[in-house]
């Protein structure tokens, strides 16, 4: 990693108030908090917004997408995390793969699938820079999930979809969990476990996430 490391506003201590804003926002799985604190969000963004990485807001990664703000990315993490033992976790929408770290930071496995091809290679990059191993990257839809991979014992979503896509829940395994807005305009967070019989949802609070869309970008 070159070119940021340096800069005052990327600092330790910039990614310490990140984590004590998102304690105050009600995170509390130390797990969490503790990967959130060690990565460098801003290697993931460019040079250019480096400095506004630990602002919780999204921001621009190039071909009109976002990364997630760090309060989104900390909650479904938190979310996911709850449901324990987490080995095997399938993320939909790399991006820039700021989530995927997080992800393989805290689990096992990571399984990762993004539709634009150029958002993909830069994640791995990314994730290659940090040396995380734990990943699998696939340039796909995730309407489809990732089946080579599958039961999952996590499945998180960073697009929204109009509906919750069938292969997902079916590639959830019994007691895994499955984080991921549902809606087009008016977007919420849906929490759905597997268990024995079938499966529960939850509705959650109102998000805002980039939509998910059908098939790959050309
Ligand atoms: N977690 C990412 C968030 C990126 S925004 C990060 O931290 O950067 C959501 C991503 O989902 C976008 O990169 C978008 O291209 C991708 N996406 C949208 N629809 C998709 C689909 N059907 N399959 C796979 N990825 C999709």
């Amino acid at each position: 990693m070159t070119g940021v490391a340096g800069i005052g506003m990327t600092s330790d201590r910039t990614r310490q108030r990140m984590v004590e804003m998102l304690r105050h926002e009600g995170i509390t799985d130390e797990r969490v908090l503790a990967a959130m604190l060690e990565l460098p969000r801003h290697a993931f963004v460019e040079e250019g917004i480096a400095s506004r990485a630990y602002e919780d807001t999204p921001l621009p990664i190039g071909h009109g997408q976002t990364i997630s703000s760090p309060l989104i990315v900390a909650s479904m993490t938190q979310l996911l995390l709850e449901k324990t033992p987490m080995a095997k976790v399938l993320e939909i929408g790399t991006g820039c793969g700021y989530q995927t770290a997080v992800l393989a930071r805290l689990v096992k496995e990571v399984y990762t699938l993004e539709r634009i091809a150029p958002l993909m290679d830069k994640a791995r990059r990314h994730l290659r820079d940090l040396r995380f191993y734990n990943v699998r990257y696939k340039h796909a839809d995730g309407h489809a999930g990732y089946a080579e991979g599958a039961p999952y014992d996590g499945i998180l979503s960073a697009a929204s979809a109009s509906h919750v896509p069938p292969a997902l829940k079916e590639q959830l395994a019994v007691g895994g969990r499955l984080v991921l807005p549902v809606g087009v305009g008016e977007q919420w967070l849906y929490v759905i476990d597997r268990t024995e019989k079938g499966f529960t949802e939850q509705k959650r609070e109102a998000v805002r996430f980039v939509p998910l869309l059908p098939g790959l970008a050309q």
